[in-house]
């Protein structure tokens, strides 16, 4: 049995967490695995009900927990994300960008993944005035880095691939913080011999996602670059809609949808589940590998081979060029598994 904390968030974020619950519940009555989830106040809701955005409890019952799912947080996200990062030391970001069929997307033929650095860069919201001005710190560790590029190159490693790293940076002008990220990359490169490793300036980056994405298997790269990056990569292939991603520590990880709250559409039955049921997919892998579950990366390959076969016969949400509202095409995938 698993213990699954969820945070239901703010936004799309109820609709969303109400079809997760319903696929994970068709996860346990249909193929055999046993989760137990506890729904979980953080937010603008939170804040507003409680003073807290993030309420101790919150934080107790997720450290109690097996793994954490976020649905997206409003106003307060920062002081939801960025702390529960910090806290459960999450320091790999990970957003998959990959391609699905008869999407509205730029190609169809993209596998690749973003490890974004989580912990540090202009993100730990060290800002202040000074005068007239406005000043905000940018931390890059040696430590923080090689730590996560150790973590690209074993993703890369893992991956049925071409086995490659990309190190995305800016070194030319940032040449002391961007030049520590890129020396600790490089450095722990020369541990991966048989993966290929390569570096690119963050604005040839954005111009190759969209001119020749196929180039790329695994970016590796600091905290805002990977922020910007990853919308981008995802719009490549699908879409916000479809865009997962993983917070992983070394004990603890948390899944989350890549997008935001998205109010202009909350509300409406509209938004398309499949970002948090991908990250539930994430979640699946992340429980098998670490407890040596078979069963786990079964359910999550039968889980997104479920999403991968609904959009392909055309059973689609909105946002990716279809008809279905969120609860239609949820109950199509529960019908499925
Ligand atoms: P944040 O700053 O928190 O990332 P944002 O302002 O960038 O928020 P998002 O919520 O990330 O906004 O999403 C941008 C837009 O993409 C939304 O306004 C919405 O129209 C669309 N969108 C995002 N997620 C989904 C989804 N799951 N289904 C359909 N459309 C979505
Ligand atoms: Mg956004």
């Amino acid at each position: 049995m698993y213990k699954i904390s969820l945070i239901t968030g703010d936004g799309i974020g109820p609709e969303l967490s109400e079809s997760a619950v319903s696929v994970i519940n068709a996860i346990n009555d249909k193929l055999g695995l046993k989760f137990d989830v506890t729904k979980l106040s953080a937010g603008d809701k939170a804040l507003k009900e409680s003073g807290k955005a993030l309420p101790d409890e919150t934080v107790d019952t997720i450290k109690k927990s097996d793994a954490c799912l976020k649905a997206p947080v409003g106003e307060s996200a920062a002081d939801v994300i960025v702390v529960l990062r910090r806290i459960l030391d999450l320091y790999a970001n990970i957003r998959p960008a990959k391609s699905y069929p008869h999407m509205p997307a730029l190609r169809d033929d993209i596998d690749m993944v973003i490890v974004r650095e989580n912990t540090e860069d202009l993100y730990t919201g060290k800002e202040f005035s000074l005068g007239d001005s406005a000043v905000a710190l940018r931390i890059i560790s040696e430590n923080a880095s090689k730590r996560i590029a150790k973590y690209a190159f074993e993703t890369a490693k893992q991956r049925n691939s071409m086995k490659k790293v990309t190190c995305v940076h800016k070194s030319n002008v940032m040449r002391i913080t961007d030049g520590l990220f890129a020396s600790s990359c490089t450095e722990v490169s020369k541990n991966y011999p048989d993966i290929l490793f390569e570096q690119m300036y963050v604005d040839a980056c954005a111009m190759n996602l969209i001119r020749q994405p196929e180039q790329f298997d695994v970016i590796v790269t600091t905290n805002l670059f990977g922020d910007i990056l990853s919308d981008e990569s995802s719009q490549v292939v699908g879409g916000l809609g479809m865009a997962p991603a993983a917070n992983i520590g070394d004990n603890f990880a948390l899944f989350e949808p890549v997008h935001g709250a998205a109010f202009d559409i909350a509300g409406k039955n509209i938004a398309n589940p499949s970002s948090f049921l991908l990250s539930i997919k994430m979640m699946l892998d992340w429980l098998g590998t670490k407890n040596n579950d078979s069963k786990c990366l079964e359910v999550g390959q039968k889980l997104e081979s479920t999403i991968f076969n609904l959009v392909k016969t055309g059973v689609k949400t909105k946002d990716i060029g279809g008809t279905k509202s969120t609860s239609e095409f949820t109950q199509a995938i529960t019908n499925m598994l």
